[in-house]
């Protein structure tokens, strides 16, 4: 009879780590979720080597009290959430209490944070689960993460990343979407040293796709909107000159949320139809608000797939909007 054994913490911690933290990627996502759910109104990521070797999150919201900084790092342990029935309204999607200690877990850790109340901060740091030390140190209100050497414990998970350039256009990507998402938050991505973008976080849509794409696609933007019984959409929509040579640029958010959806991606694609050649596509961002019925929650959280209800009534009106905005304006480009 094989002898069964009990799985030592430090093994268990990795393999549930395993759930949260794939790449690079969802370590970022990770920290910067928590540095939204702070109230931080600014925020700077940077990276080294597709953030491999570095991922460095730093937030001016309202920090971690000395005595909760360890506990903040235990399996479970949230400030969000205390039984099941708050996850009913739970705004935020990471509330499992699982980030900073499946990150931890296989990451060498430094945490340095201060709240407002403080007068010093305190730098903690916890390497693939293991604690190294607790001090206090000056810092400014916030909280900064660094995690160094993903997956340094862990060879075999490493192996499956892809080379640094590659992880580090998921994180670019996903910054993107970030800044695109708050515009109210000022947003900095520097990646290998070198500063990608900076948004102001003065709430302008506009001036973060100015910040992200440039002037040439700024200047071509034609501002939408359109309400709907069971939906809102904002944003703004390119001219014909700047479509694109594939989907990219197709970028929207439902309730806040980065997602992908065909019948949104199709009705946009529909309405633009008149003005777009072969394999060529719009560029376009758009926020929608829709009543949290429209949306099939049972679809995973992780994933960026929504169901729709209702779907077909929000395609005919995203569409036929889509085409009246772009009649409505002369789509003749400019001539320089
Ligand atoms: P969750 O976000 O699900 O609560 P995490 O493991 O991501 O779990 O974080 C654990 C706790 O650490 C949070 O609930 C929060 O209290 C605290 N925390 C994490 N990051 C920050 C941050 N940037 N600023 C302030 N508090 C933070
Ligand atoms: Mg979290």
């Amino acid at each position: 009879m094989p002898v069964i054994h009990l799985l030592s913490q430090s093994t268990i911690d990795k393999i549930a780590a395993g759930e949260v933290v794939e790449r690079p990627l969802s370590v970022v996502k990770e920290l910067t979720e928590n540095a939204i759910d702070a109230g931080a109104d600014a925020i700077t990521v940077e990276i080294k080597e597709g953030g491999i070797s570095l991922i460095r999150v730093t937030d001016n919201g309202c920090g971690i009290e000395k005595d909760q900084v360890k506990k903040a790092f235990l399996r479970h342990a949230t400030s969000k959430i205390t039984s099941i029935d708050d996850l009913n309204f739970v705004k935020s999607l990471g509330f499992r209490g699982e980030a900073l200690s499946s990150i931890a877990a296989v990451a060498q850790v430094e945490v340095i944070t201060k709240t407002e109340a403080d007068i010093t901060g305190v730098r903690y740091a916890i390497s693939g689960g293991a604690e190294e030390e607790l001090e206090e140190i000056g810092a400014p209100k916030g909280t900064t993460f660094l995690v160094r050497n993903l997956f340094f414990n862990t060879p075999v998970r490493k192996k499956f990343l892809k080379q640094p350039q590659t992880e580090g256009s998921y994180v670019s990507d996903m910054m993107e979407h970030l800044a695109l998402s708050h515009p109210e938050i000022a947003i900095k991505f520097v990646q290998n040293g070198q500063i990608k973008f900076h948004t102001s976080g003065n709430g302008n849509l506009k001036e973060v796709i100015y910040r992200i794409y440039g002037r040439d696609i700024e200047r071509a933007l034609i501002p939408f909107e359109f309400n709907a019984e069971h939906f809102k959409v904002s944003g703004f929509i390119g001219k014909p000159e700047i479509n694109r040579s594939n989907r990219n640029f197709e970028t929207y958010f439902v309730n806040g949320r980065y997602v992908k959806n065909d019948i949104i991606t199709k009705a946009v694609e529909e309405g633009y139809r008149a003005y777009l050649m072969q394999h060529k596509f719009p560029f376009f961002v758009f926020h929608f608000m829709m009543e949290p019925d429209m949306i099939d929650v049972n679809v995973h959280p992780a994933k960026m797939e929504i169901r729709l209800i209702q779907g077909n009534t929000l395609y005919e009106q995203l569409s036929q909007s889509v085409q009246k905005c772009l009649k409505e304006i002369e789509l003749i480009p400019d001539v320089v």
